[in-house]
Parts: structure tokens; sequence; C-alpha cells
């Protein structure tokens, strides 16, 4: 589904990634851990093509994206990515938000885009919301809405960035029940960066845990939560516990 090879990123002198490696099968949840600044939200943007990367390939289905960004915003229909900060419209309702991308963007019928809207808005318990403003929400809500605008577009892949960092406690449950949803029941591909480490071993098939900008370990979530191969993950998880 999606691949990474040798891709080296750099913000002017400073090296940020290096040689990251790795691929994700259809259907594959991967937990990207690993300590601040070390690299995870500035890979998530290079896989988006909202960040530009100096050497190194991605292939999306099977084809090579060209680094440009006429090939990217094409690419970027398949990719769904919600962020810590949620920046819905807030001079739009709720449906009128979650609308825009399938309608204006990618031209669905209206009809058809506000009924799969309304499907989802089901799925996460806000369909009673869809004509309320996003200042009347709560930030979980806002966050659960972030997510359905994201499948609107029907994504191939999703890229979730500390979705539940800026959220109350009590909030944080219902958006990482969406998440585990998604990945169980719509069976999505999808990479996760989280703090939260219970979240992230019941979900994830995989981690890839990156630190100083390479990635450390790349191993399956059970072993990697029992029994981490690198002293330097064995530490962060204890740090993390
Ligand atoms: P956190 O867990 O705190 O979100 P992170 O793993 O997402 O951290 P990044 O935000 O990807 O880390 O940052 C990786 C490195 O790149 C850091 O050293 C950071 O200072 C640097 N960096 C990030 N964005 C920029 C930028 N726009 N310009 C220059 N350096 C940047
Ligand atoms: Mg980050």
């Amino acid at each position: 589904m999606i691949k990474v090879e040798h891709l080296e990123k750099y913000y002017q002198k400073d090296h940020i990634l290096h040689d990251i490696n790795f691929s994700i099968d259809q259907g594959e949840v991967v937990a990207l851990l690993g300590p601040s600044g070390s690299g995870k939200s500035t890979l998530i943007r290079c896989l988006n093509g909202l960040e530009a990367y100096q050497k190194g390939a991605i292939t999306f289905n099977g084809e090579q994206v060209e680094p440009t960004e006429k090939h990217w915003q094409q690419v970027r229909q398949k990719i769904g990515m919600v962020f810590q900060s949620y920046d819905l419209f807030p001079n739009l309702t709720v449906l009128d938000n979650i609308l825009l991308g399938p309608v204006k963007v990618q031209h669905q019928s209206p009809k058809v885009a506000q009924a799969s809207a309304e499907k989802l808005l089901d799925q996460v318990g806000l369909r009673d919301y869809e004509k309320a403003y996003p200042r009347q929400l709560s930030g979980g809500q806002k966050q659960r809405i972030a997510i359905v605008r994201a499948l609107a577009l029907k994504p191939e892949l999703m890229l979730f960035d500390e979705v539940t960092a800026s959220l109350d406690p009590e909030m944080v449950r219902g958006v990482l029940n969406i998440i585990s949803k998604l990945a169980q029941d719509a069976n999505m591909t999808m990479i996760v960066v989280t703090h939260e480490m219970n979240f992230a071993q019941q979900i994830a098939d995989r981690v890839l845990f990156l630190e100083d900008g390479r990635i450390l370990e790349q191993t399956k979530g059970e072993q990697f939560f029992k029994q981490p191969q690198t002293d330097r993950a064995r530490a962060f998880l204890e740090s993390m516990a």
C-alpha cells in the first residue's frame, strides 16, 4: 500500500530523518512511537506530501510519487490525515465542514455525500450535531468531526498525529475508541502517532520506533510492548508507563 525507501529529510542544515525504510500492507495498523523531537510528525508530513524530502522514494499503491505538488495533490486524495488541532471551519456547520471536501473537491453528488456523512456521524455518535457550529462542540466532539471529515473523502490510508494530545482526559477515550473501531471493523490501513501506550498496544499490528530521526525498531506490536529489542525502546516504554 505504501512503501518508503531511503528517505532523508533536512530542514536547512539540520538532518531530521535518516535513511527511513518501511512498507505497510493494506489493512495494517502501524503505531509510530518515539520521544518528543524524534521526527514522528515530520515523517507523517512527508508521507502526505506536506513536507519535501531531499532523498529517497515514497511509493503509493505501486506507483512512485513524483516529488511535485501536482502529483502529491492527486495522491493526497487517497490519504486522510488528522492532527492535534482540528481546525474545522468556524463559519460552517458540522455537516458543511464534512461535505466541503467530498462535494467541492471530489465532486461527489451532494445527496450521496450527505447520506454517507450522516452515516459516519451516526457511527461517532454525533448525528444530532450536524447543524451545530464548531464553537458549540467540545474538543473531543470536534476531534471526532475532524476524523469524520477525513473519512468522508474515502481515504485508503489514514494518518493520525497525536489526535488526543490537546484533549481533556475525559474526552480522550471516545476519540480513541473511534480509531480502534476503524482499525477493527473497517480494516483501515493507518499510521498512528500517539503518546497513549495502552491504546498503541491495543491497536498496533506493528510498531515503528523512531529516535533522533532513525527507525531503531520495527517490531510486531505484541512483541514491542512485551520485549522491545533495543535498550532505547525499553527506556522509552518505561518513561511512558
Ligand atoms: P513530538 O512528539 O514533540 O510531536 P516529533 O517526534 O513529532 O515530536 P518533529 O516535530 O517531527 O518531532 O520534529 C523533529 C525535529 O525536527 C525536531 O528537532 C524539530 O525541532 C525539527 N523541526 C520540526 N519542524 C521544523 C521546522 N519547520 N523547521 C525546522 N526544524 C523543524
Ligand atoms: Mg509531533
